[in-house]
């Protein structure tokens, strides 16, 4: 079952992050839980999806179309990416003592922003996403083009991001790569210090795949460059963690992803 809706089989729970387990953890997939269960060892053992030992990440799935929206924790600060549903829930299942610094829309699509504003309120944190995607990311509790709507209207940023935007929590950096294609304003967030090996990369990159570009400033050309870009600067050993479906490595990526090629 997707986790996002009842929370209970959710890696992002206080047991599995004072575990210092995460997503794919072992008992995570006993569960049935989210995450995916890949058995490629990705996640398992003390250290957490390639972080550093002391940094942990939680996935939690939200939404009707099952988005994962990820908490980076270190060093007792947190940032959330994509908080597409259910932004009280994902509050309520962060440890207490974590300050939640960020939450990053890595784009302004419904079901990765429908939560902010509730997760704002409960956390205070700074909301950031590129100005490209903000004003798409206003609409979120309205029907979309594709008839869904989600909790709630993003709202105003408290900071925009572009290209090498670095935002910190903890000993980990995440560093901002444009990523046009599936929306105007895409971003790939690329993790270094403590954070290194990981990389938050929304809809732009799925496990075999990529995000479509058929939806309204999607576009096919840009979208090919993207991915060019991506090949080039995210190294192999990256843990890269998509949007939807099942986290995977850029290793793997660049072996098996047709659109890599
Ligand atoms: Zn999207
Ligand atoms: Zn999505």
């Amino acid at each position: 079952m997707a986790c996002g809706e009842e929370h209970d089989h959710c890696c992002g729970n206080h047991d599995h992050q004072k575990d210092g387990g995460c997503c794919g953890g072992h008992d995570h997939e006993h569960d049935g839980g989210c995450c995916g269960g890949h058995d490629d060892g990705c996640c398992c053992g003390g250290g957490c999806c390639g972080a550093d030992d002391r940094d942990q990440i939680a996935m939690f799935v939200v939404g009707p179309i099952e988005t994962n929206c990820y908490a980076y924790v270190s060093q007792g600060e947190c940032l959330v990416v994509d908080p597409g549903n259910s932004g009280q829930a994902i509050a309520e299942h962060l440890p207490p003592d974590v300050t939640v610094r960020y939450i990053v829309a890595t784009h302004g699509h419904g079901d990765h922003v429908g939560g902010v504003k509730a997760l704002r309120e409960a956390t205070g944190a700074k909301y950031a996403i590129s100005a490209l995607d903000a004003e798409l990311a206003k609409h979120a509790g309205e029907k979309s083009e594709l008839g869904r709507s989600y909790d709630d209207n993003a709202p105003d940023p408290d900071l925009t991001l572009a290209e090498g935007d670095v935002l910190k929590v903890g000993t980990a950096e995440f560093r901002v790569l444009e990523a046009p294609g599936h929306t105007p304003g895409g971003i790939v967030l690329l993790g270094s210090g403590s954070a290194e090996h990981v990389c938050f990369v929304g809809d732009t990159l799925f496990k075999g795949s990529c995000g479509r570009t058929d939806l309204a400033g999607g576009s096919q050309e840009t979208m090919q460059k993207t991915l060019a870009r991506l090949k080039r600067d995210i190294p192999a050993h990256t843990n890269v963690f998509c949007g939807h479906g099942d986290p995977t490595t850029m290793e793997d990526e660049l072996a098996q992803n047709p659109y890599l090629r």
